[in-house]
């Protein structure tokens, strides 16, 4: 559990368990959900088995909102890697990709090298930022309605209902005997979760290659090894996580529920239960006086339709996602017994207690916490954009020779060799004019380019290619006295006139 509601003193906060799922349905309306079996001691177990979760269907705008995301979502992700972006002849014209064997990533106009995938590092602390954000503000909005875990998993569950009905014909289907019905059902529904995981999985394979090549290579048996077993792994992964551990993920292997409660406070939006009406609680029939007792009629709709079975009435619990989607089936129950919606409604606990004593309510978006989440949000952005928008297009790697570290030439000169590479992050030929700077005297020849020492020598490199060079520089026995000296690389773009220095070291006597 990472959070109580400090007000709900006779509703705690339970772990998930078997207790939330609750017993078999109850007619909304007509009859209170049965108390759960005491506990024997002697029965007390370590770990708790699984209580398999029947999530009940429900309409509703919370629903209707998590239908829409979870389809432009699922959009997003399965039409990402058929976008065309024209780069010209000889790139890549997907616009989303990574590309391993080139050692590139792409995202539309930005191609990103190996060497900058600290862009990487800045997009995800970003990421991490604005979550801290939106948690803040709204709660746990991430894990009810956009985490990949719960978009594939409600897909699962829309098939699974569609295959085998809603929560009581499942409820039946699986106490029901072996039959032919039944196991037509079950295999229908695995086999279309089995579709639905190869077509994800697939389609994350096709953000790391060519999309239409890798579909046809994948199709007539020529796509590599890599790409059957990636699509295999992630196959498995979706079948798995989506049709099989559900909430387990939620509640046991994902990381965020855990510390995300350090991102509320008592103005955080999240799902809560409004006891201070709902209580005291007890069934009802339509037309019937709600003098005297609170608004809950105790029908159980609001646990049977959450994904994780969590019962909400018992306080903020960490296996409740936030998918408000308890919010839809007890709106539907209080329309049915005509009284005020949101008895379960999205609300700050400063709010519920401002209601609970008829105080005014009010929504504070901004105070210190979010406050620094946005500065240090604007931050990250600013030098992220800076550095993406003035980033060099041409870079220079130089590696000296380490043995010999230097040779002395018959007149006395001093001369080390380098392993020299023009980064050229451009789609057109460049010519570089290399000189040096730092030593005194020192003069350049490259093998295969220029055979007579100069002071200054041309390179050529291609389109979005690494120009690799050997360098010989010699220097005169008096401008280098010490071992070792600072020797500069400056090579000049002779179109643009930009300018990329490179520091490295001149080795020599020390004589
Ligand atoms: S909170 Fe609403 S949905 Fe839940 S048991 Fe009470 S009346 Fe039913
Ligand atoms: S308790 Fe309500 S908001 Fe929380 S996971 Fe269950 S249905 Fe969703």
């Amino acid at each position: 559990m990472t959070m109580e509601t400090q007000r709900s003193a006779s509703h705690p906060a339970t772990p998930p368990s078997a207790a939330s799922s609750g017993p078999a349905p109850a007619d909304p309306g007509t009859a209170a959900t049965p108390a759960p079996p005491a506990a024997s001691p002697e029965k007390i177990k370590f770990f708790a088995d699984r209580e398999k979760i029947y999530p009940r269907n429900i309409h509703g705008t919370w629903r209707q909102i998590k239908w829409a995301v979870l389809g432009v979502l699922l959009a997003l992700y399965y039409i990402g890697p058929w976008i065309r972006w024209d780069r010209g002849p000889g790139a890549p014209d997907q616009a989303l990709l990574i590309d391993m064997p080139g050692r590139r990533a792409y995202f539309f106009t930005i191609e990103i090298w190996p060497q900058e995938v600290y862009y990487l590092t800045g997009l995800l602390i970003i990421a991490a930022i604005g979550l801290f954000l939106v948690t803040a503000w709204f709660g746990r909005v991430w894990c009810g309605f956009t985490c990949p875990q719960t978009v594939w998993t409600d897909l699962f569950m829309w098939v699974e209902r569609k295959i085998e009905g809603d929560r009581n014909a499942r409820l039946r289907l699986d106490k029901a005997p072996l039959s032919f019905g039944k196991a037509g059902r079950k295999i229908g529904k695995h086999a279309a979760w089995l579709l639905i995981a190869l077509a994800t999985g697939g389609a994350w394979i096709m953000y790391f290659n060519d999309a239409p090549t890798v579909v046809r290579a994948f199709f007539t048996g020529q796509a590599s090894t890599a790409v059957y077993g990636f699509t295999a792994l992630f196959t498995a992964t979706t079948y798995l996580l989506a049709g099989w551990a559900r909430e387990q993920v939620c509640i046991y292997m994902c990381p965020w529920p855990r510390f995300q409660s350090a991102m509320f406070d008592e103005d955080s939006l999240i799902v809560t239960y409004e006891d201070w009406r709902g209580e005291p609680r007890g069934s009802a029939r339509k037309g019937q006086s709600f003098e005297g007792r609170g608004d809950c009629v105790d029908c159980g709709l609001c646990w049977q339709v959450c994904p994780t079975g969590v019962d909400i009435r018992k306080g903020q619990q960490m296996a409740c996602i936030g998918c408000a989607l308890c919010i839809d089936a007890c709106n539907n129950v209080m329309d049915r017994f005509g009284r005020p919606r949101n008895l379960i409604t999205y609300d700050s606990i400063a709010n519920q207690n401002a209601r609970a004593e008829g105080r005014p309510v009010r929504m504070r978006l901004v105070r210190p916490r979010t406050l620094i989440y946005i500065a240090v949000l604007a931050i990250a952005a600013t030098v992220m954009a800076y550095t993406l928008v003035t980033r060099d297009r041409v870079d220079v790697a130089v590696q000296p020779d380490r043995s010999p570290l230097f040779v002395q030439l018959s007149d006395g000169s001093i001369r080390n060799a380098y392993t020299f590479k023009i980064l050229n992050m451009e789609r057109n030929n460049k010519s570089y004019t290399l000189t040096t700077a730092g030593i005194t005297g020192a003069m350049l020849t490259v093998i295969g380019y220029q055979a007579e020492p100069a002071t200054s020598t041309v390179l050529p490199a291609r389109p979005d290619d690494v120009a690799t060079f050997r360098v010989l520089v010699t220097a005169p026995p008096e401008s280098v006295p010490l071992a070792t000296h600072d020797l500069w690389f400056v090579l000049t773009d002779q179109a643009t006139g930009e300018v990329v220095e490179h520091r490295t070291v001149f080795a020599s006597s020390g004589n």
